[in-house]
């Protein structure tokens, strides 16, 4: 802007004064937003694609904020790691999930396998008493570790250090899932594949989503599937918005499928009706 000339620079400053203004208040309200209450937790299906049955949910934050109303997590989720609040919300994020997993079983909603999916960022996994929470939340609700598969994002894992990958080993020590989440963007490693202790990888909707239009793409889309089998792990295949996509991943062998054709984000009585329903989607 500096560059553009003195006029350009007036009608620019307020804006972009007025943009920061907001996001520190934003990073204010985020502070208190646990303890008044304001988050709350929507439920995604992931779809076993043979059986159409539902294998799990992942579990995605929402945010009632006083004045803007519902907030979605894009909005707020950067900057609740840029101020380290996201460490709180994590946590209030896992023990509302598992309480939640919790009550689902009293009322003898959940089936066997059943897992719910917890995303987890790279400030989480470099605070070192995460694994002691996550065990401590565990026995309170009294769910067990492989009920639980912790999605870690693609990018919290580059340039991992020990804390990392300590916490990752300390984890699946513990019998629960790891799983890395939105594989295909980014920086994407392949040697993660081989290198972290996860069981499985969710591969962005991004590569997916021309697949039914485009043939190239679908034969990598297929080679990527084929590198995630080849590691022994996993594939889940986020985004699935139609049918055609579904039948194509079916074709490959693909075997967990998450997205708007199956289902989309539901309320935890919503979750627990199709639970105990045990419908195909
Ligand atoms: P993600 O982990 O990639 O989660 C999937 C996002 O894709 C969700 O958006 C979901 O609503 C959306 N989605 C699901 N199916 C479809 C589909 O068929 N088409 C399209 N276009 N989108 C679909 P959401 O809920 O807005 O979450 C956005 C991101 O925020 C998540 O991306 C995740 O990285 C982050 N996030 C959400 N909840 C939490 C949380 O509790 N903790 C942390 N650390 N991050 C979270
Ligand atoms: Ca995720
Ligand atoms: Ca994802
Ligand atoms: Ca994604």
């Amino acid at each position: 802007a500096k560059e553009a000339g003195p006029g350009l620079v007036r009608s620019f400053e307020p804006v972009m004064l007025y943009a920061r203004q907001l996001r520190r208040e934003m990073a204010s309200d985020l502070r208190n937003a646990v303890e008044r209450n304001e988050f709350r937790l929507a439920y995604q299906p992931v779809v076993d694609l043979v059986t159409g049955q539902m294998h799990g949910v992942e579990v995605l934050l929402r945010w009632e904020h006083p004045t803007q109303g519902l907030t979605m997590p894009d909005s707020f989720i950067p900057l609740a790691e840029a101020s380290g609040a996201i460490v709180g919300i994590g946590r209030w994020v896992l023990r509302t999930a598992l309480e939640q997993l919790s009550a689902w079983r009293a009322d003898g909603q959940d089936k066997e396998g059943f897992h719910i999916r917890v995303n987890v960022s790279a400030s989480e996994l470099q605070s070192m008493d995460l694994v002691d929470y996550v065990r401590g939340v565990l026995r309170d609700t009294g769910t067990e570790p492989q009920d639980l598969v912790l999605e870690i994002t693609e990018s919290a894992l580059v340039g991992s250090g020990d804390v990392e990958t300590y916490s990752m080993q300390a984890l699946k020590a513990l019998g629960i899932r790891l799983e890395i989440d939105d594989f295909g963007t980014g920086y994407s490693s392949i040697s993660y594949l081989r290198r972290l202790p996860v069981h499985a990888v969710k591969v962005d909707r991004e590569l997916i989503a021309e697949i039914s239009r485009d043939k190239g793409q679908l034969h990598f889309v297929d080679a990527v599937h084929r590198l995630i089998q080849a590691a022994g792990l996993e594939a889940v295949f986020e985004g699935v918005e139609t049918a055609q996509q579904a039948a194509m991943l079916q074709e490959m062998g693909c075997c967990h499928g998450q997205g708007y054709y199956f289902s989309r984000p539901l309320t935890a009585g919503q979750t627990g009706a199709l639970l105990a329903s045990g419908d195909r989607l």
